[in-house]
């Protein structure tokens, strides 16, 4: 019951009438066409979606979803390992997101269909459960963010079954901010951070950044309330020509962060530069092993052969995808000519339309074009 009354605290109708008003009082007072800013979450992009908050949105402000989904920006010679390990005999966990996400040649579920043992977990904890059950080696292909990074992590300093190693694909999402502001063409005015992350890293870890680019950050959570709250104080900020970071998610996240859950990530993790599908080059925007856990580490358990996957089958890659310009923030998936025709959830060409967190499938789950901008032109 405290929950409910929780939610419908951030839920409130008056409330977030009040703050469609001052969203469209900034905006007049900025008095640009458009203000763009950007989010890096899939379930930012979710909530914006279900809770119609769209509508609500001044016409003038437009909200960006970038390279917030794991699933989306997992690279292709990534998918391609999981797949070649699984064509090898050795089975594969990872979560079911990523079983139609593209390889060069095959996705996961291709693999599964050709024979490879590919298992569905919610959790590297259900990899762990696997492993203890049988004596085959297992694989977990582990993708997500730092969020999902700190689960891995703890998982290995707790001692993982010998039978079990990991494939990181996990990604660091500061760095990518920093890609995706200097880009040419970009329009991004200011961030809304994610509140999940920053519960690990704490608001401070963006404050380089906002200094660096003299771009405002903001932290927000993912109720209405507070996604419209945060994207006041970022038009504030926007107005009166401040890049500050603000956290407007103060119940769950500090300025240090969770330091217990630092500490094990940055034991375990290294970054290193790496490609993100179809954005770009992200120094320091992969998390892989360091070289004390070389012992789990899947790419030296395993001499991994994706070079012979791609002599047999026609590419899956598709140019016509442009998931790399909407996660870049350059275009918008009603841009695509495949969307919604050749590209749907249940045969989708591009990773965006595999995730749920992905904008492609979030904007097709909403009923296509959400942005009733459109309509109030
Ligand atoms: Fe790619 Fe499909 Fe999105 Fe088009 S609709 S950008 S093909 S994922």
């Amino acid at each position: 019951m405290d929950k409910q009354l929780a939610q419908l605290k951030f839920r409130d109708p008056a409330r977030a009438r009040a703050l469609g008003e001052a969203l469209n009082r900034v905006t007049q007072e900025i008095g640009r066409d458009p203000i763009s800013v950007m989010h890096v979450c899939g379930s930012h992009e979710q909530a914006i979606a279900r809770y119609g908050l769209r509508a609500t949105f001044p016409r003038t402000l437009n909200v960006i979803m970038g390279p917030g989904c794991p699933v989306c920006i997992t690279d292709v010679p990534e998918v391609d390992e999981g797949v070649a390990l699984a064509l090898a005999g050795v089975r594969v966990a990872t979560y079911g997101d990523m079983l139609k996400v593209p390889g060069t040649k095959r996705s996961l579920a291709d693999a599964r269909a050709d024979g490879g043992r590919i298992d569905i977990v919610y959790s590297i904890a259900q990899a762990v459960d696997l492993a203890r059950d049988t004596d085959e080696e297992i694989v977990f292909f582990a993708t997500g963010f730092e969020t999902t990074a700190v689960a891995t992590a703890a998982e290995i300093l707790r001692g993982l079954p010998k039978n079990l190693s990991i494939l990181s694909a996990h990604k660091y999402i500061p760095p990518v901010m920093e890609i995706v502001s200097e880009m040419p063409g970009s329009r991004v005015e200011g961030f809304l951070a994610a509140g999940h992350a920053a519960t690990i890293t704490g608001s401070a870890v963006f404050e380089p950044f906002a200094a660096r680019h003299k771009l405002p950050v903001v932290v927000a959570g993912f109720e209405p309330l507070d996604i419209l709250a945060g994207l006041l104080a970022l038009l504030e900020q926007i107005r009166d020509r401040k890049h500050d970071v603000q956290n407007l998610f103060p119940r769950c996240v500090n300025r240090e962060g969770n330091l217990v859950a630092q500490d094990k990530l940055w034991r375990v993790f290294e970054p290193q530069g790496g490609r993100w599908r179809g954005i770009a080059h992200i120094p320091n925007g992969n998390l892989r092993l360091r070289e004390e856990f070389a012992n789990v580490d899947a790419r030296k358990r395993f001499k991994i052969d994706i070079k012979s996957l791609w002599e047999d089958a026609p590419s899956q890659l598709t140019q016509h995808c442009i998931c790399g310009d909407i996660m870049s923030g350059i275009a918008a998936p009603k841009d695509c000519p495949l969307f919604g025709k050749a590209c749907i959830p249940d045969s989708p060409v591009g990773a965006c339309m595999v995730s749920s967190e992905g904008t492609c499938r979030i904007w097709h789950q909403y009923g296509g074009v959400p942005d009733l901008r459109e309509e109030q032109r």
